[in-house]
């Protein structure tokens, strides 16, 4: 058994399994958070090696080194990006919240101020990673779908 952190094997092993993070259990949740994580890394989730971003803005429409889709011409695939960053933004200011809720005795007002601009700012400042998210996430769908 391959450890999912291994580099993948040659190129024809990639076929076999699709390309979506070779040597993997199939389905398996850790292997779709560590994919995640690669996507907010900015790395391609299948192989791990490719950029995902060309430019600071712009994405390569599929990975430079093993030719996984990060782009489809698909309205709702922009909805996906956007639901994922919104939820990831969520999270963290739920996370926040919480945070401040505890550890200060701020007014509730300004946590509220604080959690809002803080949120804001991360969803800004990361949504190129959010974004590598969502590119993980649409590769495990399209993997499923097959
Ligand atoms: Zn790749």
């Amino acid at each position: 058994m391959t450890s999912p952190g291994s580099p993948p094997a040659a190129g024809s092993r990639q076929e076999a399994e699709g390309p979506f993070r070779p040597g993997s259990r199939r389905g398996g949740t850790l292997a779709l958070l560590a994919a995640m994580w690669d996507g907010f890394c900015l790395r391609c989730p299948s192989c791990r090696r490719g950029p995902i971003y060309k430019s600071l803005l712009e994405m390569h429409p599929a990975c430079p080194a093993c030719g996984a889709p990060f782009e489809r011409d698909n309205e709702g695939d922009f909805l996906g990006a956007m639901v994922t960053a919104y939820s990831l933004t969520v999270v963290f200011g739920a996370v926040l919240t919480v945070l401040l809720y505890v550890f200060t005795r701020l007014p509730i007002a300004t946590q509220m101020l604080i959690v809002g601009g803080a949120s804001l700012t991360f969803l800004l400042v990361f949504y190129r990673n959010l974004k590598g998210v969502w590119v993980a996430v649409l590769l495990a769908l399209l993997r499923w779908m097959k």
